[in-house]
């Protein structure tokens, strides 16, 4: 990663980073999508949250409500976060392998109460194969046994509030998956005592999913360290950067492809080349679409049209020859001055790499 504030990089033009949640099984990683995207998503009340194709966008505006309490009077520069809602899919190890691939950063989910399991150490070892930054949520901090609730309390002031017994059984606990996690060669620290942003020791953020303690510290530091570590990699760029998450048949639109469009931006029309099963998709973009706001989630199976999309955001697009696409692989537009025949072949070489993981996994 470069050095913040070095010269031509602009903080005006960033684009938000994407995260996502790893980690073993019942670790609470869907709980925490939900804690994150807060009952007000339900009530339809927003608070500018939105729910798009694989994925939730939180606004900078709502990050910086969550977190004021913290003081941190952080300046976000960054528009927002997107995190990609894959735990349900987790059982699928392409698929991590995929959705770590095309993360900024992620959320490793470890349970307070069981410390590291094999998923937690085989989405470790995904993580340093693709060398992606992300942070540890010691989840399910109200299990220690007296926990009194501060419900989305910042997580020193609730650790404040608790007994002698639930401080000593926390710092135990913390200690042992410390060492557990130096084991598998990684350094890790309590957030608020590393103060070496992302260089080699990893943040851990202890969380409640149900109460929402530590939610607000975890919210921050997605967004501080980002911007402090990966300005360069998150300054907007005109070039299309978009992965495939999976192929779909939607009622009324045929197959369909759902992609995170990291970088760029897709327009209605726009020539596009995919992998696809019997050779490079060559298609035109009918239609881009995403989910209604919550509020109107009761207007059933439509989705909102766009003229064009920009990165990051999780989108559905509907066209011709979608039927073979491959998922885990990327899309790339055809510009006026791009020979379609190398963009096909740059398309097929993602190809291989889809199978090799596959063949690995
Ligand atoms: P996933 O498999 O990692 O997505 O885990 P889930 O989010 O489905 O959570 C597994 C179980 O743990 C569910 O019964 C959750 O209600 C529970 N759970 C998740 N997070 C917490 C937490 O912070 N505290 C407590 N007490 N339970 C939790």
């Amino acid at each position: 990663p470069e050095e913040p504030g070095a010269p031509n990089q602009n903080e005006d033009n960033l684009r938000s980073p994407i995260c996502c949640i790893m980690g073993h099984v019942d670790t609470g990683k869907t709980k925490l999508l939900d804690c994150i995207r807060g009952t007000n998503v339900q009530e339809g009340e927003a608070g500018g949250i939105t729910q798009q194709i694989g994925a939730t966008y939180f606004p900078a505006e709502n990050i910086r409500e969550r977190t004021k309490e913290l003081k941190a009077d952080a300046k976000l520069k960054v528009p927002g976060l997107l995190v990609i809602d894959t735990p349900g899919h987790e059982s699928f190890t392409n698929l991590r392998s995929r959705g770590s691939g095309l993360c900024d950063i992620a959320i490793l989910v470890v349970d307070i109460m069981h410390g590291l399991e094999p998923q937690t150490i085989e989405s470790l070892n995904l993580l340093k194969m693709r060398n992606t930054e992300f942070i540890v949520a010691l989840n399910k901090v109200d299990r220690l046994y007296g926990w009194k609730v501060c419900k989305n309390a910042p997580i020193v002031k609730a650790m404040k509030q608790q007994s002698k017994d639930v401080q000593f059984e926390y710092n135990t606990r913390l200690t042992q998956i410390v060492t557990q996690f130096k084991e598998q060669g990684i350094n890790t620290e309590l957030y608020y005592k590393n103060k070496e942003m992302g260089k080699d020791t990893f943040s851990i953020v202890p969380t409640s999913a149900i109460s929402g303690e530590g939610i607000p510290d975890m919210l921050l530091l997605l967004v501080q360290w980002t911007q402090k570590t990966m300005i360069e990699r998150l300054t907007y760029s005109n070039v299309v950067q978009c992965t495939v998450l999976e192929v779909k048949v939607v009622e009324g639109h045929g197959t369909t492809i759902d992609v995170v469009l990291v970088n760029g931006v897709l327009h209605e029309g726009d020539q596009i080349v995919v992998c696809g099963m019997q050779g490079p998709i060559v298609t035109t973009i009918r239609a881009l679409l995403t989910p209604h706001p919550m509020k109107e989630l009761r207007v059933k199976g439509t989705y909102l049209h766009h003229k064009e999309i920009k990165a990051a955001q999780g989108i559905k697009i509907t066209a011709q020859g979608f039927e073979h696409a491959i998922a885990g692989t990327s899309l790339y537009v055809v510009g006026p001055d791009d020979d379609v025949e190398d963009i096909k072949e740059a398309a097929m070489e993602d190809m291989k790499s889809v199978m090799s993981r596959i063949d690995k996994s």
